[in-house]
């Protein structure tokens, strides 16, 4: 998939990816690309090719989404109070395109500030560095 800074229109998604990122899905556990990824990069949001977050910031949380401890710049993403299904979370919205990214818990590394954003896979394209 090519990476560049226009937001994809809503037909250029895949089912998956609109499913998530614009409906506020979320991917099965251990099934998105990304999960047990190691390569060193940077994420990118799948719609619109913002940095999302560096490989340097990815941790083995057990969950079966890739989990990071911090966005890549925090300009870059909207943290938003989420109350659906009787549960209050914080959900993860790219700032650019206002894509559901996935949401932050406050059970990551205590080490590395104690956040975890989990993110759904779909959302993310990662950009190889070597
Ligand atoms: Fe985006």
């Amino acid at each position: 998939m090519d990476i560049n800074d226009k937001i994809k229109k809503d037909e250029e998604l895949t089912p998956e990816l609109f499913k998530i990122a614009r409906q506020k899905g979320t991917e099965a556990p251990f099934s998105g690309k990304y999960w047990d990824a190691h390569d060193r990069g940077m994420y990118k949001c799948a719609v619109c090719g913002t940095n999302l977050f560096s490989s340097d910031t990815k941790f083995d949380s057990g969950t079966g989404w890739p989990s990071f401890t911090e966005p890549a710049n925090l300009a870059n993403v909207e943290l938003k109070d989420d109350l659906s299904f009787d549960m209050k979370r914080t959900e993860v919205v790219c700032k650019k395109c206002g894509v559901h990214l996935g949401h932050v818990f406050d059970d990551g590394p205590k080490d590395k500030g104690g956040k975890r954003y989990c993110i759904n896979s779909v959302c993310l394209q990662l950009e190889k560095k070597d």
